[in-house]
């Protein structure tokens, strides 16, 4: 199996954290070449389940003027041409206007989404089982995975996760 994903979240809610993380877990290349005109390749995941490519992508934002109208249509074309949409947040962290906007932009373009709860080391079971209740309101989400990056907790069960829709 092999496919494109693209990871989207604030800033700070651990997004080159995790990728270190899969990256120092097996054989990963990191690159930066041009892919194509809009994406870039990240990093290359590779196992004995197969690829995983991660695509960067300049985010969904609210755009304020033309370059961030030209940014946010690249980020939504990315969105639609991947085959999985990772959704990084942090527990810290609730839901909010940026949120709302970036689900808006997500049900438009029908790609699974995982909602990816990364710093799980710094909250209690409870606290994380009530943020997963606050998200799934807002989105239809593929699969919701609990990780830490930091500590590589759960990641295996991300991959896994991942894998199923490529
Ligand atoms: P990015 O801006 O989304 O790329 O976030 P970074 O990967 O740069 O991480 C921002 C901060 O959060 C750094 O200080 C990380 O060490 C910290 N961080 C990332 N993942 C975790 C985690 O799973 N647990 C904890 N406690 N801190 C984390
Ligand atoms: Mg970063």
């Amino acid at each position: 199996k092999s496919g494109f994903v693209t990871l989207i979240g604030r800033p700070n809610v651990g997004k080159s954290t995790l990728m270190n993380h899969l990256i120092g877990q097996k054989i990963a290349i990191t690159s930066d070449k041009p892919q194509t005109t809009r994406n870039r390749i990240q990093t290359v995941y590779t196992e004995e389940n197969g690829q995983i490519i991660f695509l960067d992508t300049p985010g969904i934002h609210k755009a304020k003027n033309k370059l961030g109208e030209y940014m946010v249509s690249i980020a939504e074309r990315t969105m639609k041409e991947v085959d999985v949409v990772l959704w990084l947040v942090e527990p810290s962290t609730f839901i909010g206007a940026g949120e709302r906007h970036i689900a808006e932009q997500l049900l438009a373009v029908k790609t699974p989404v995982i909602l990816v709860i990364n710093k799980v080391d710094t909250v209690k079971k409870e606290e994380i089982l009530k943020f997963i209740e606050a998200y799934k309101d807002l989105y239809a989400f593929a699969d919701i995975v609990p990780v830490s990056a930091l500590k590589g907790e759960n990641t295996k069960e991300l991959l896994h996760t991942i894998f199923k829709y490529l």
